[in-house]
């Protein structure tokens, strides 16, 4: 069996890559414990030592990687390098740089009641971690964790996206700069997703659908495997009376319809103020205007990548046009061109909660803009979606914006900016509600790669401890004890002399 790869922008034929059978899956799995020993034993600093190369030979081969990227999921050749190359440069040097100090030993304080003891928490490799990965963003979204799984010293199976299989080839390849299996990029449908899953890994990093989420939570639940699940979004933009209207009608404009709008952050849902909507709305066509659609370097958007996505867009917004919504900006889907994967981007005004556009992810070019009154009305309208992944508020109010991200129920939010959030790696990154569980990124999205074992370490010089057997002679000293450590009555002198005379007997 091969997995097609072609140009969703013209339909030309890419390549033909062999697809890994589900029947492998017992073997990978297997290559993958055997490699693991020998991963797991090197240090952090050696393991990051890898990782470098890699971005090296990722930035050599910078241009080559964005083509590929670019002709395999239609986006322009810019975006490729920026969102893709870059950020998945950047991700490799921020986990080189953090992940020696972040998954070593960690030294934690003992109270004084454990005199005499030490606590720290031992970090190690969860084992094999399997990672599957979407097609928006299949170089980034792959390499990302898969750079966290590999520092913590798992051994990595990572599944990408049969819709971008030049991608996944291009990953296969590149894993070669790791040591035998360390690595193994397999090939293949949601089949082959599925038996991996089966496949007992140790931990699952899903990045992709709610309803694929959801699977793959249910198959991990009978096994009891954690898993960090990356999933889909709707996010809200408001801009409020005080906002800069012009910034802000560029972001909404960068942020709806950046990736033609196939980015799980993608601004979904705009609400703006009654006293800026109309200036707004202005500003915002006006921006719309301006962007040309193509792949070249100067083109600001592409196509989309799938037929199966274009044609769930040009549903949404047709049902919407036919429930009374406006179209400000964009054509009639009546009027797009099906020979192509391209869309117009397209904003629509009227819109109303009983349109699927209003709570369904749309994954397209499309901005439907709303107006509000209130903050409270605001908070509540951008809270109303069954997702939580992030969203953007605009406003010159700082504490404001600090009240109303205080308010939100997501797990990413940008105060005057939009998307950037998840590009700070420092920032731990996943949703709430709907969008996901666990991190990836930050400390503890970085060390979420990792087993933590709490240690409590003694000397051993002692033969008893006061909490062991035997129980008889100890009950008032106990009282004592509680009655000093945690009580408002203190007698130090009491308790030490019981302590003292408990000791002697
Ligand atoms: P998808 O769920 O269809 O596929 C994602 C991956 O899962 C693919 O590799 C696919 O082969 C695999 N898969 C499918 N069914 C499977 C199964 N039953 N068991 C195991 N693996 C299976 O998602 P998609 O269409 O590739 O990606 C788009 C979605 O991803 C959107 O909803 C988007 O919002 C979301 N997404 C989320 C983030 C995030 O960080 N939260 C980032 C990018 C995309």
């Amino acid at each position: 069996m091969v997995l097609k790869a072609q140009a969703p922008s013209d339909g030309a034929v890419l390549g033909s890559f062999e697809e890994t059978p589900a029947a492998e899956t017992g073997r990978i799995y297997e290559n993958s414990r055997a490699a693991r020993d020998s991963w797991a034993t090197l240090s952090t600093v050696q393991r990051s030592a890898y990782l470098k190369r890699f971005r090296h030979v990722l930035i050599d081969l910078q241009e080559e990687i964005a083509d590929i990227i670019s002709a395999s999921t239609g986006k322009t050749k810019t975006d490729a390098l920026t969102t893709e190359v870059m950020g998945a440069a950047d991700a490799l040097k921020h986990v080189e740089k953090e992940a020696p100090g972040l998954m070593s030993n960690e030294k934690v304080k003992t109270p004084i009641h454990f005199a005499g003891k030490a606590s720290y928490i031992n970090r190690k490799p969860r084992g094999t971690v399997l990672i599957i990965s979407p097609w928006n963003f299949p170089f980034q979204l792959a390499v990302s964790p898969v750079a966290e799984a590999l520092a913590a010293g798992n051994t990595v199976i990572l599944k990408p996206s049969e819709d971008t299989p030049m991608v996944g080839e291009l990953l296969r390849r590149l894993a070669a700069l790791f040591p035998k299996d360390v690595l193994q990029v397999v090939m293949g449908d949601p089949d082959l997703g599925e038996a991996l899953t089966s496949g007992n890994p140790d931990f699952i990093h899903f990045t992709g659908s709610v309803s694929t989420g959801r699977k793959i939570q249910e198959k991990a639940a009978k096994e009891l495997i954690p898993t960090t699940l990356e999933l889909g979004g709707k996010d809200a933009m408001t801009v409020f009376e005080d906002a800069n209207v012009t910034r802000a009608a560029k972001a909404a404009v960068w942020g709806s319809f950046h990736n033609s709008g196939q980015v799980c952050l993608s601004t979904e849902r705009v609400f703006v103020q009654k006293g800026i909507y109309d200036s707004f709305l202005t500003e915002v066509k006006q921006e719309a205007a301006k962007l040309r659609q193509g792949q070249d370097t100067d083109a600001d958007i592409g196509s989309m990548t799938t037929r199966r996505q274009y044609d769930h867009v040009k549903e949404q917004v047709q049902e919407a046009l036919d429930q009374g919504a406006v179209l400000e900006t964009g054509k009639v889907p009546a009027n797009w061109d099906d020979s192509n994967l391209f869309i117009e981007p397209v904003i629509l005004t009227n819109v109303t909660p009983s349109m699927a556009l209003w709570s369904v992810e749309t994954f397209g070019p499309v901005m439907p803009i709303m107006a509000f009154e209130t903050e409270k009305e605001a908070v509540t309208l951008a809270n109303d979606t069954e997702y939580g992944l992030g969203g953007s508020v605009f406003t010159s109010d700082i504490p404001r914006a600090e009240r109303f991200t205080a308010g939100m129920k997501t797990g990413n939010m940008n105060i005057n900016e939009v998307l950037l959030s998840v590009a700070n790696f420092y920032l731990p990154y996943g949703g709430v509600k709907n969008s996901g569980i666990g991190k990836y990124h930050g400390r503890d999205g970085m060390r979420s790669f990792c087993i933590e074992t709490s240690v409590l370490a003694d000397k051993g010089t002692e033969d008893n401890e006061i909490i062991w057997y035997p129980n008889a002679g100890k009950y008032d000293l106990f009282l004592d004890m509680i009655s000093n450590f945690w009580g408002q009555r203190r007698n130090w002198k009491s308790f030490i002399q019981s302590y003292m005379n408990l000791n002697k007997s």
